[in-house]
């Protein structure tokens, strides 16, 4: 069968080693874990000329996010193997990058059509300590209804170790295109609730794997539904302006959605779920949402949430300073908002 690359079996040992010897490159750093968020989008342009300015909206959103935090990030374009193409193409990528960059403790994955809506909130990672992948879902719709919606892998952390190899291992043989991942999609669409026939998708087949070698793999997942790691967009998009009369940033979850993901948008493609006017105002809704949260720095917002344009907010001081102070994102991330 498809294997990602030569079989890796030491990798815990040989990563310590390497961190023991370059001490200029800490997996931790102030007690906090390095992370390095992934993301990427097809080689070649999009079949609708709007669905790049899309991605570049979204690369933004994403890039504002993680400077704030102090997280890495890194943007891919290339198909590492070209036999995983599409929505398989995150797993050779989130091996490479465990495998290059052995001072990063977590990898997290976001597909391109998710956008970080709440710019305070932090993962809460010392819940994970003893978790090797973190990823939106439900034990329920997972293990009693076997849903092909009971997780979503459009955003979740993979540790940095030999687990998270031999599960990559595992998942990646339904992805190969063509016959294989036309015969995978038959298998997964007759044992999983709800899913239309197609080819295998990545997230079916892990599903399939976690129910199917349950005892091998759960106790290192966490399934974390207490806040958005994804939020499906069709239920929170509509509710933005309800939030900011009620809520405040830093809560993360209905309330404050951390991540509004499009699922089923597909600007960026020829065919979707939805009609693709729907899906771009609501993806320019949620960039303006979350990018009003990153221009009260500066002292400006949007005039609405549908508007590109911007207006002040406070007018220009003598004494700037104090604005800094408050309107810091990073001083409510450290003192709580
Ligand atoms: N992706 C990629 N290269 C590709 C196709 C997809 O990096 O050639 C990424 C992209 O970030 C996308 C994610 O994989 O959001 C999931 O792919 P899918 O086709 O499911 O797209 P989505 O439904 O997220 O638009
Ligand atoms: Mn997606």
């Amino acid at each position: 069968t498809y294997t990602l690359g030569p079989k890796i079996v030491n990798w815990n040992q040989e990563r310590k080693v390497w961190l023991d010897q370059n001490p200029e490159f800490p997996n931790y750093v102030n007690k906090r874990a390095r992370i390095l968020l992934v993301t990427g989008s097809p080689p070649k342009p999009c079949d609708n000329p709007i669905g790049d300015h899309y991605l570049l909206k979204a690369i933004k959103n994403k890039i504002d996010y993680c400077r704030l935090h102090g997280i890495e990030i890194i943007y891919n374009i290339a198909h590492l193997d070209k036999e995983l193409a599409g929505y398989w193409a995150k797993l050779p990528l989130i091996r490479r990058l465990m495998l290059s960059h052995p001072e990063v403790e977590w990898i997290w994955w976001m597909d391109s059509d998710a956008l970080f809506t709440d710019m305070v909130f932090e993962i809460p990672l010392e819940k994970y300590d003893n978790y090797n992948l973190v990823v939106h879902g439900y034990p329920d719709l997972m293990f009693n209804q076997k849903s092909w919606i009971a997780l979503n892998t459009g955003s979740f952390l993979f540790r940095n170790c030999q687990w998270s190899l031999d599960l990559l291992d595992a998942w990646a043989p339904m992805g190969p295109k063509g016959p294989i991942r036309e015969e995978a999609g038959k298998i997964l669409t007759a044992n999983l609730k709800g899913r239309p026939a197609f080819e295998a998708d990545d997230q079916s087949a892990l599903i399939y794997l976690l129910l199917s070698q349950k005892d091998q793999w759960m106790d290192k997942v966490f399934l974390e539904n207490s806040y958005y790691l994804h939020g499906y967009w069709a239920g929170l998009v509509d509710r933005y302006e309800e939030m900011i009369e009620k809520y405040h940033p830093g809560l993360g979850d209905e309330r404050w959605p951390f991540v509004t993901h499009f699922v089923g948008c597909k600007p960026c493609g020829s065919y979707g779920d939805y009609p693709v006017e729907r899906c771009l105002s609501s993806m320019e809704r949620a960039f303006n949402f979350a990018d009003n949260q990153v221009l009260k720095l500066y002292g400006f917002r949007h005039r609405g949430l549908l508007s590109p344009k911007i207006k002040r907010i406070r007018n220009e001081t003598t004494t700037p300073l104090d604005s800094v102070d408050q309107n810091n994102i990073r001083r409510q991330v450290l003192h709580g908002s």
